[in-house]
Protein backbone atom coordinates (compact mmCIF):
# COMPACT_ATOMS: atom_id res chain seq x y z
CA UNK A 1 0.00 0.00 0.00
CA UNK A 2 3.13 1.95 -0.32
CA UNK A 3 3.05 5.12 -2.20
CA UNK A 4 4.68 4.46 -5.63
CA UNK A 5 7.58 7.09 -5.61
CA UNK A 6 10.05 7.08 -8.03
CA UNK A 7 12.15 4.00 -8.65
CA UNK A 8 14.47 5.91 -11.14
CA UNK A 9 18.20 5.52 -10.05
CA UNK A 10 19.10 9.59 -10.60
CA UNK A 11 19.47 10.14 -6.80
CA UNK A 12 23.21 10.79 -5.70
CA UNK A 13 24.12 9.39 -2.61
CA UNK A 14 25.26 12.31 -1.08
CA UNK A 15 26.65 11.12 2.39
CA UNK A 16 28.48 13.60 3.64
CA UNK A 17 32.38 12.99 4.84
CA UNK A 18 32.10 14.99 7.83
CA UNK A 19 29.30 12.46 9.35
CA UNK A 20 32.37 10.08 9.78
CA UNK A 21 31.45 7.69 6.78
CA UNK A 22 33.95 5.42 4.98
CA UNK A 23 32.49 3.98 1.93
CA UNK A 24 33.95 0.98 0.16
CA UNK A 25 32.38 1.44 -2.43
CA UNK A 26 33.02 4.71 -3.53
CA UNK A 27 31.53 7.98 -2.74
CA UNK A 28 29.16 9.90 -4.51
CA UNK A 29 28.11 6.20 -6.10
CA UNK A 30 23.60 6.06 -7.44
CA UNK A 31 21.80 5.95 -4.90
CA UNK A 32 20.23 2.83 -4.27
CA UNK A 33 16.07 3.05 -5.87
CA UNK A 34 13.42 3.08 -2.61
CA UNK A 35 10.97 0.54 -4.23
CA UNK A 36 13.33 -1.61 -5.73
CA UNK A 37 15.98 -3.66 -4.22
CA UNK A 38 18.95 -2.25 -6.18
CA UNK A 39 21.25 -4.09 -7.94
CA UNK A 40 24.16 -3.82 -6.12
CA UNK A 41 25.25 -3.91 -1.97
CA UNK A 42 25.58 -0.88 0.15
CA UNK A 43 28.22 -0.42 2.71
CA UNK A 44 27.07 -1.52 5.98
CA UNK A 45 27.34 2.37 7.76
CA UNK A 46 25.83 4.05 4.65
CA UNK A 47 22.65 1.83 4.42
CA UNK A 48 22.42 2.74 8.78
CA UNK A 49 23.03 6.45 8.24
CA UNK A 50 20.30 6.70 5.32
CA UNK A 51 17.63 4.80 7.19
CA UNK A 52 18.28 6.56 10.39
CA UNK A 53 18.66 10.22 8.77
CA UNK A 54 15.09 9.47 6.96
CA UNK A 55 13.51 7.82 10.76
CA UNK A 56 14.55 11.26 12.49
CA UNK A 57 11.27 12.59 10.91
CA UNK A 58 9.01 10.28 13.16
CA UNK A 59 7.62 12.00 16.13
CA UNK A 60 9.46 11.68 19.45
CA UNK A 61 8.23 8.97 21.83
CA UNK A 62 8.22 11.05 24.68
CA UNK A 63 5.82 13.42 23.58
CA UNK A 64 3.50 11.12 21.88
CA UNK A 65 0.30 11.00 24.29
CA UNK A 66 -1.64 8.72 21.71
CA UNK A 67 0.01 5.72 22.21
CA UNK A 68 -0.71 3.05 25.05
CA UNK A 69 2.80 1.10 24.32
CA UNK A 70 5.97 1.73 25.73
CA UNK A 71 8.30 3.87 24.44
CA UNK A 72 11.24 3.52 27.26
CA UNK A 73 12.96 1.18 28.81
CA UNK A 74 16.01 0.50 31.24
CA UNK A 75 19.32 0.21 29.82
CA UNK A 76 19.90 -3.26 31.23
CA UNK A 77 16.71 -4.42 29.36
CA UNK A 78 17.54 -3.06 26.21
CA UNK A 79 20.61 -5.28 26.41
CA UNK A 80 19.51 -8.18 27.75
CA UNK A 81 16.79 -8.09 24.69
CA UNK A 82 19.71 -7.30 22.32
CA UNK A 83 21.50 -10.61 23.71
CA UNK A 84 18.46 -12.57 22.93
CA UNK A 85 17.25 -10.97 19.35
CA UNK A 86 18.10 -14.34 17.37
CA UNK A 87 15.74 -16.34 19.77
CA UNK A 88 12.87 -17.89 18.37
CA UNK A 89 10.10 -18.37 20.91
CA UNK A 90 8.76 -21.25 19.41
CA UNK A 91 11.71 -23.01 19.17
CA UNK A 92 11.38 -24.51 23.01
CA UNK A 93 13.68 -27.22 22.77
CA UNK A 94 16.47 -25.60 21.90
CA UNK A 95 16.35 -22.42 24.31
CA UNK A 96 14.34 -24.17 26.97
CA UNK A 97 15.28 -21.23 29.61
CA UNK A 98 13.48 -18.52 27.45
CA UNK A 99 10.66 -21.09 27.62
CA UNK A 100 11.33 -21.68 31.59
CA UNK A 101 11.24 -17.69 31.57
CA UNK A 102 7.73 -17.86 29.65
CA UNK A 103 6.02 -20.24 32.10
CA UNK A 104 7.49 -17.90 34.87
CA UNK A 105 5.26 -14.67 33.83
CA UNK A 106 2.68 -16.96 32.86
CA UNK A 107 2.54 -18.07 36.68
CA UNK A 108 3.10 -14.74 37.92
CA UNK A 109 0.21 -13.38 35.96
CA UNK A 110 -2.30 -16.14 37.02
CA UNK A 111 -1.18 -15.36 40.83
CA UNK A 112 -1.60 -11.35 40.07
CA UNK A 113 -5.20 -12.20 38.38
CA UNK A 114 -5.84 -14.83 41.42
CA UNK A 115 -6.41 -17.97 38.98
CA UNK A 116 -7.60 -20.82 41.48
CA UNK A 117 -4.26 -22.60 41.46
CA UNK A 118 -1.26 -20.04 39.47
CA UNK A 119 0.96 -22.92 39.53
CA UNK A 120 -1.22 -24.93 37.02
CA UNK A 121 -3.04 -22.30 35.43
CA UNK A 122 -3.01 -22.47 31.49
CA UNK A 123 -1.77 -19.49 29.37
CA UNK A 124 0.96 -18.22 26.69
CA UNK A 125 2.68 -15.50 25.31
CA UNK A 126 1.95 -13.69 22.11
CA UNK A 127 2.50 -11.06 19.94
CA UNK A 128 0.48 -8.44 21.80
CA UNK A 129 -3.51 -8.24 23.14
CA UNK A 130 -5.24 -8.80 19.75
CA UNK A 131 -3.34 -12.06 19.11
CA UNK A 132 -4.12 -13.02 22.78
CA UNK A 133 -7.83 -11.92 22.10
CA UNK A 134 -8.22 -14.03 18.96
CA UNK A 135 -6.94 -17.10 20.82
CA UNK A 136 -9.00 -16.00 23.92
CA UNK A 137 -12.57 -15.66 21.54
CA UNK A 138 -11.44 -19.03 19.68
CA UNK A 139 -11.72 -20.63 23.00
CA UNK A 140 -15.61 -19.22 23.78
CA UNK A 141 -16.45 -20.25 20.11
CA UNK A 142 -15.10 -23.61 20.66
CA UNK A 143 -16.18 -24.00 24.00
CA UNK A 144 -19.78 -22.71 22.72
CA UNK A 145 -19.80 -25.47 19.97
CA UNK A 146 -19.52 -28.06 22.23
CA UNK A 147 -21.97 -27.07 24.52
CA UNK A 148 -24.16 -26.66 21.07
CA UNK A 149 -23.66 -29.57 19.01
CA UNK A 150 -27.04 -29.53 17.70
CA UNK A 151 -27.49 -25.96 17.34
CA UNK A 152 -24.21 -25.77 15.81
CA UNK A 153 -24.63 -28.47 13.30
CA UNK A 154 -28.24 -26.50 12.37
CA UNK A 155 -26.00 -23.17 11.42
CA UNK A 156 -26.93 -21.24 14.15
CA UNK A 157 -24.80 -18.19 13.94
CA UNK A 158 -22.81 -17.73 16.91
CA UNK A 159 -22.48 -14.06 19.17
CA UNK A 160 -20.22 -12.02 20.92
CA UNK A 161 -21.49 -9.23 23.02
CA UNK A 162 -19.61 -6.55 24.17
CA UNK A 163 -19.40 -2.40 24.16
CA UNK A 164 -18.94 -0.61 20.87
CA UNK A 165 -16.24 0.93 22.61
CA UNK A 166 -14.22 -2.12 22.68
CA UNK A 167 -10.92 -2.37 20.56
CA UNK A 168 -10.92 -2.87 16.71
CA UNK A 169 -9.07 -6.65 17.92
CA UNK A 170 -12.86 -7.63 18.71
CA UNK A 171 -14.19 -6.07 15.32
CA UNK A 172 -11.36 -8.26 13.83
CA UNK A 173 -12.12 -11.36 15.41
CA UNK A 174 -16.24 -11.24 14.82
CA UNK A 175 -15.39 -10.68 11.20
CA UNK A 176 -12.27 -13.49 10.74
CA UNK A 177 -13.88 -16.73 12.97
CA UNK A 178 -17.24 -15.41 11.73
CA UNK A 179 -19.49 -14.64 14.90
CA UNK A 180 -21.59 -11.89 15.11
CA UNK A 181 -20.75 -8.97 16.90
CA UNK A 182 -23.33 -7.61 19.09
CA UNK A 183 -22.45 -4.54 20.33
CA UNK A 184 -24.20 -2.35 22.81
CA UNK A 185 -24.38 1.37 21.90
CA UNK A 186 -23.22 4.33 24.09
CA UNK A 187 -26.07 6.25 25.71
CA UNK A 188 -25.67 9.75 27.16
CA UNK A 189 -22.78 9.64 29.27
CA UNK A 190 -22.32 5.87 29.47
CA UNK A 191 -19.49 5.42 27.39
CA UNK A 192 -18.81 1.66 27.94
CA UNK A 193 -20.67 -1.49 28.49
CA UNK A 194 -23.12 -1.65 31.36
CA UNK A 195 -23.81 -4.78 32.91
CA UNK A 196 -28.17 -4.33 31.78
CA UNK A 197 -26.92 -4.05 28.51
CA UNK A 198 -24.84 -6.97 28.57
CA UNK A 199 -27.25 -9.10 29.66
CA UNK A 200 -30.00 -7.89 27.67
CA UNK A 201 -28.20 -8.56 24.42
CA UNK A 202 -27.55 -12.37 25.55
CA UNK A 203 -29.13 -15.30 23.81
CA UNK A 204 -28.57 -18.95 22.87
CA UNK A 205 -26.30 -18.36 20.66
CA UNK A 206 -23.72 -15.81 22.83
CA UNK A 207 -20.23 -17.60 23.10
CA UNK A 208 -19.25 -14.55 26.07
CA UNK A 209 -19.13 -11.70 27.01
CA UNK A 210 -16.10 -9.66 26.53
CA UNK A 211 -15.58 -6.67 29.66
CA UNK A 212 -13.17 -4.23 28.97
CA UNK A 213 -10.47 -3.18 31.78
CA UNK A 214 -10.12 -0.27 30.23
CA UNK A 215 -11.81 1.30 27.13
CA UNK A 216 -9.54 2.84 24.55
CA UNK A 217 -11.96 5.76 24.08
CA UNK A 218 -11.69 7.76 27.69
CA UNK A 219 -9.55 5.19 30.32
CA UNK A 220 -12.80 4.27 32.31
CA UNK A 221 -12.78 0.78 33.65
CA UNK A 222 -15.60 -1.34 32.53
CA UNK A 223 -18.07 -2.61 35.77
CA UNK A 224 -16.62 -5.91 35.23
CA UNK A 225 -18.54 -7.78 38.27
CA UNK A 226 -21.73 -6.02 37.76
CA UNK A 227 -21.50 -7.48 34.48
CA UNK A 228 -21.06 -11.02 36.02
CA UNK A 229 -23.70 -10.46 38.69
CA UNK A 230 -26.18 -9.53 35.98
CA UNK A 231 -25.09 -12.79 33.72
CA UNK A 232 -25.44 -14.95 37.10
CA UNK A 233 -29.33 -13.56 37.19
CA UNK A 234 -29.73 -14.37 33.84
CA UNK A 235 -29.09 -17.52 34.16
CA UNK A 236 -30.91 -18.09 37.29
CA UNK A 237 -33.79 -16.88 35.31
CA UNK A 238 -32.88 -18.55 32.09
CA UNK A 239 -30.68 -21.07 32.71
CA UNK A 240 -28.34 -19.53 29.88
CA UNK A 241 -24.89 -19.43 31.06
CA UNK A 242 -22.51 -17.23 29.22
CA UNK A 243 -18.28 -17.27 30.04
CA UNK A 244 -17.16 -13.57 30.61
CA UNK A 245 -13.82 -12.97 28.94
CA UNK A 246 -11.83 -9.79 30.37
CA UNK A 247 -9.67 -7.73 27.78
CA UNK A 248 -7.41 -6.10 30.26
CA UNK A 249 -4.57 -4.73 27.38
CA UNK A 250 -3.94 -1.93 29.59
CA UNK A 251 -5.15 -2.58 32.83
CA UNK A 252 -4.54 -5.80 33.34
CA UNK A 253 -1.49 -4.22 34.61
CA UNK A 254 -2.55 -1.16 36.09
CA UNK A 255 -5.75 -2.71 38.20
CA UNK A 256 -3.73 -5.79 40.56
CA UNK A 257 -1.23 -2.74 41.82
CA UNK A 258 -3.56 0.71 42.20
CA UNK A 259 -7.14 -1.04 42.43
CA UNK A 260 -6.49 -4.42 44.26
CA UNK A 261 -9.77 -4.15 46.05
CA UNK A 262 -11.62 -3.65 42.78
CA UNK A 263 -12.72 -7.69 41.98
CA UNK A 264 -12.94 -8.04 38.36
CA UNK A 265 -10.50 -11.02 37.91
CA UNK A 266 -10.27 -14.50 38.51
CA UNK A 267 -11.88 -14.14 41.81
CA UNK A 268 -14.95 -14.15 39.64
CA UNK A 269 -15.80 -17.61 38.76
CA UNK A 270 -17.53 -16.31 35.69
CA UNK A 271 -14.20 -14.51 34.30
CA UNK A 272 -12.79 -17.67 32.10
CA UNK A 273 -10.19 -15.73 30.33
CA UNK A 274 -8.26 -12.50 30.47
CA UNK A 275 -5.19 -11.01 28.26
CA UNK A 276 -3.00 -7.82 28.76
CA UNK A 277 -0.39 -5.84 27.00
CA UNK A 278 2.75 -7.13 27.52
CA UNK A 279 4.03 -3.81 25.61
CA UNK A 280 1.82 -1.29 27.24
CA UNK A 281 1.56 -1.02 31.18
CA UNK A 282 3.40 -4.19 31.48
CA UNK A 283 6.62 -1.80 30.57
CA UNK A 284 8.50 -3.81 27.44
CA UNK A 285 8.59 -2.48 23.85
CA UNK A 286 6.52 -4.15 21.88
CA UNK A 287 5.42 -6.80 21.27
CA UNK A 288 4.61 -8.91 23.51
CA UNK A 289 0.93 -10.20 25.12
CA UNK A 290 -0.48 -12.49 27.73
CA UNK A 291 -3.78 -15.09 27.38
CA UNK A 292 -4.62 -16.74 30.16
CA UNK A 293 -7.30 -19.04 31.11
CA UNK A 294 -8.81 -19.75 34.64
CA UNK A 295 -8.07 -23.72 34.55
CA UNK A 296 -7.83 -26.22 31.77
CA UNK A 297 -11.59 -26.60 31.28
CA UNK A 298 -12.01 -23.09 30.18
CA UNK A 299 -9.16 -23.72 27.24
CA UNK A 300 -10.22 -26.58 25.01
CA UNK A 301 -7.90 -29.17 24.82
CA UNK A 302 -8.08 -29.74 21.09
CA UNK A 303 -7.32 -26.63 20.12
CA UNK A 304 -3.71 -26.77 21.82
CA UNK A 305 -1.58 -28.08 19.10
CA UNK A 306 1.50 -30.55 20.38
CA UNK A 307 4.21 -29.84 18.00
CA UNK A 308 6.77 -32.33 17.60
CA UNK A 309 10.05 -30.04 16.12
CA UNK A 310 13.53 -30.35 16.95
CA UNK A 311 13.36 -33.16 19.35
CA UNK A 312 10.92 -31.97 21.67
CA UNK A 313 7.06 -32.11 22.28
CA UNK A 314 5.90 -28.86 23.33
CA UNK A 315 2.15 -27.46 23.35
CA UNK A 316 1.55 -24.62 21.60
CA UNK A 317 -1.47 -21.88 21.12
CA UNK A 318 -0.39 -19.41 18.82
CA UNK A 319 -1.18 -17.93 15.52
CA UNK A 320 2.20 -17.31 14.65
CA UNK A 321 4.72 -20.05 14.74
CA UNK A 322 8.06 -18.33 14.74
CA UNK A 323 8.14 -15.33 17.10
CA UNK A 324 10.83 -13.25 19.17
CA UNK A 325 12.20 -14.60 21.83
CA UNK A 326 13.54 -11.11 23.42
CA UNK A 327 10.14 -9.46 24.33
CA UNK A 328 9.42 -12.50 26.81
CA UNK A 329 13.00 -12.50 28.61
CA UNK A 330 12.12 -8.31 28.30
CA UNK A 331 8.69 -9.10 30.32
CA UNK A 332 10.39 -10.82 33.26
CA UNK A 333 13.08 -8.33 33.36
CA UNK A 334 10.62 -6.51 34.47
CA UNK A 335 8.63 -8.30 36.95
CA UNK A 336 11.72 -9.36 38.43
CA UNK A 337 13.07 -5.76 38.56
CA UNK A 338 10.25 -4.47 39.85
CA UNK A 339 7.94 -6.24 41.84
CA UNK A 340 4.66 -5.33 43.28
CA UNK A 341 6.79 -2.10 45.05
CA UNK A 342 7.76 -1.23 41.75
CA UNK A 343 4.53 -1.96 39.58
CA UNK A 344 2.65 -0.01 42.16
CA UNK A 345 5.49 3.02 42.48
CA UNK A 346 5.40 3.55 38.15
CA UNK A 347 1.98 2.64 37.65
CA UNK A 348 0.92 5.16 40.68
CA UNK A 349 3.04 8.10 39.08
CA UNK A 350 1.23 7.58 35.78
CA UNK A 351 -1.83 7.73 37.45
CA UNK A 352 -0.47 11.02 39.69
CA UNK A 353 0.28 12.90 36.57
CA UNK A 354 -2.64 11.55 34.67
CA UNK A 355 -5.16 12.82 37.51
CA UNK A 356 -3.01 16.35 38.07
CA UNK A 357 -3.02 16.56 34.42
CA UNK A 358 -6.81 16.10 34.03
CA UNK A 359 -6.92 18.27 36.93
CA UNK A 360 -5.90 21.38 35.19
CA UNK A 361 -7.27 20.87 32.06
CA UNK A 362 -10.88 20.61 34.14
CA UNK A 363 -10.26 24.10 35.85
CA UNK A 364 -10.32 25.69 31.87
CA UNK A 365 -13.43 27.06 31.10
CA UNK A 366 -13.17 26.24 27.58
CA UNK A 367 -12.62 21.96 28.08
CA UNK A 368 -14.97 19.25 29.58
CA UNK A 369 -13.90 16.35 31.10
CA UNK A 370 -15.43 12.93 30.27
CA UNK A 371 -12.69 11.14 32.83
CA UNK A 372 -10.09 12.38 35.39
CA UNK A 373 -7.19 9.50 34.87
CA UNK A 374 -8.55 7.90 38.07
CA UNK A 375 -8.67 4.37 36.18
CA UNK A 376 -6.42 3.94 34.04
CA UNK A 377 -3.77 6.78 33.64
CA UNK A 378 -5.81 8.12 30.58
CA UNK A 379 -8.18 10.42 30.24
CA UNK A 380 -10.27 12.48 27.59
CA UNK A 381 -11.82 15.77 27.72
CA UNK A 382 -13.80 17.70 25.25
CA UNK A 383 -14.74 21.40 24.27
CA UNK A 384 -17.72 23.21 25.51
CA UNK A 385 -20.67 24.41 23.23
CA UNK A 386 -19.74 28.03 23.46
CA UNK A 387 -16.10 27.32 22.03
CA UNK A 388 -15.37 28.14 18.38
CA UNK A 389 -12.80 25.96 17.90
CA UNK A 390 -12.81 22.49 18.65
CA UNK A 391 -10.98 19.40 20.06
CA UNK A 392 -9.39 18.81 16.30
CA UNK A 393 -8.13 22.31 16.02
CA UNK A 394 -6.66 21.90 19.86
CA UNK A 395 -4.90 18.37 18.74
CA UNK A 396 -3.46 19.99 15.78
CA UNK A 397 -2.11 23.32 17.02
CA UNK A 398 -0.21 21.21 19.54
CA UNK A 399 1.37 18.50 17.04
CA UNK A 400 2.99 22.49 16.45
CA UNK A 401 4.86 22.12 18.70
CA UNK A 402 5.70 17.92 18.89
CA UNK A 403 3.07 16.82 21.39
CA UNK A 404 1.15 13.94 19.54
CA UNK A 405 -2.30 14.35 21.18
CA UNK A 406 -5.13 12.63 19.19
CA UNK A 407 -8.45 13.71 18.64
CA UNK A 408 -11.44 11.30 17.63
CA UNK A 409 -15.05 11.19 17.41
CA UNK A 410 -16.90 9.03 19.50
CA UNK A 411 -19.09 5.78 18.33
CA UNK A 412 -22.84 4.87 17.91
CA UNK A 413 -24.65 6.84 19.88
CA UNK A 414 -22.42 9.37 20.22
CA UNK A 415 -21.24 10.10 16.93
CA UNK A 416 -21.81 14.14 17.87
CA UNK A 417 -19.05 13.85 20.42
CA UNK A 418 -15.05 14.54 19.77
CA UNK A 419 -12.77 14.36 22.56
CA UNK A 420 -9.41 14.41 22.93
CA UNK A 421 -7.50 11.41 24.76
CA UNK A 422 -4.22 11.69 26.62
CA UNK A 423 -2.23 8.50 27.57
CA UNK A 424 0.19 9.04 30.91
CA UNK A 425 2.76 6.81 30.48
CA UNK A 426 6.00 5.68 32.51
CA UNK A 427 8.87 8.55 31.49
CA UNK A 428 6.32 11.12 31.10
CA UNK A 429 6.96 13.27 34.13
CA UNK A 430 5.17 16.16 35.96
CA UNK A 431 7.88 18.30 34.36
CA UNK A 432 6.26 17.22 30.88
CA UNK A 433 2.75 17.56 32.11
CA UNK A 434 3.83 21.13 33.05
CA UNK A 435 5.20 22.19 29.50
CA UNK A 436 1.97 20.93 28.00
CA UNK A 437 -0.28 22.36 30.13
CA UNK A 438 1.82 26.00 29.51
CA UNK A 439 1.45 25.16 25.59
CA UNK A 440 -2.14 24.78 25.99
CA UNK A 441 -2.73 28.06 28.10
CA UNK A 442 -0.19 29.43 25.06
CA UNK A 443 -2.63 28.63 22.36
CA UNK A 444 -6.25 28.96 23.90
CA UNK A 445 -5.87 32.87 23.37
CA UNK A 446 -5.42 32.42 19.52
CA UNK A 447 -7.79 29.66 18.99
CA UNK A 448 -10.25 31.85 21.28
CA UNK A 449 -9.68 34.38 18.22
CA UNK A 450 -10.62 32.11 15.65
CA UNK A 451 -14.33 32.93 14.10
CA UNK A 452 -15.40 28.80 13.61
CA UNK A 453 -13.65 25.91 13.56
CA UNK A 454 -11.82 24.90 10.96
CA UNK A 455 -13.04 21.48 10.00
CA UNK A 456 -16.47 23.96 8.82
CA UNK A 457 -13.51 25.77 6.45
CA UNK A 458 -12.97 22.75 4.83
CA UNK A 459 -9.63 22.06 6.95
CA UNK A 460 -9.32 18.00 7.12
CA UNK A 461 -8.74 17.07 10.76
CA UNK A 462 -4.85 15.81 10.64
CA UNK A 463 -4.62 13.59 14.07
CA UNK A 464 -4.67 10.10 13.92
CA UNK A 465 -6.54 7.90 16.59
CA UNK A 466 -4.67 4.96 18.14
CA UNK A 467 -7.64 2.53 19.15
C1 LIG B 1 -4.39 -2.00 22.74
C2 LIG B 1 -5.59 -2.78 23.00
C3 LIG B 1 -5.83 -3.96 22.29
C4 LIG B 1 -4.90 -4.45 21.21
O1 LIG B 1 -3.66 -4.75 21.80
P1 LIG B 1 -2.32 -4.92 20.99
O2 LIG B 1 -1.39 -5.37 22.07
O3 LIG B 1 -1.99 -3.56 20.45
O4 LIG B 1 -2.52 -5.93 19.92
C5 LIG B 1 -6.96 -4.69 22.61
N1 LIG B 1 -7.81 -4.27 23.55
C6 LIG B 1 -7.62 -3.14 24.26
C7 LIG B 1 -8.61 -2.73 25.30
C8 LIG B 1 -6.50 -2.35 24.01
O5 LIG B 1 -6.30 -1.24 24.72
Amino acid sequence: MALHKGTGSDRRLSVSPFVGITDPLGAMELAPPVHRLGEGAVAADTAYQLIHDELMLDGSAKLNLATFVTTSMEVQAIRLMTECLDKNMIDKDEYPQTAELERRCVAILADLWHAPDPDTAVGCSTTGSSEACMLAGMALKRRWMRRNPERYAAGARPNLVMGVNVQVCWDKFCNFWEIEARTAPMEGERFHLGAEQAAALCDENTIGVVGVLGSTFDGSYEPIAEICAALDELQERTGLDVPVHVDGASGGMVAPFLDPDLVWDFRLPRVQSINTSGHKYGLVYPGVGWALWRDREALPEELVFRVNYLGGEMPTFALNFSRPGAQVAAQYYVFLRLGRAGFRAVQGACREVATYLAGEIGKLDCFRLLTRGDQLPVFAFTTTEDVTFDVFDVSRRLRERGWQVPAYTFPANREDLSVIRVVCRNAFSRDLADLLLADLHRLLPELRRQPVPLKELGVPASAGFHH
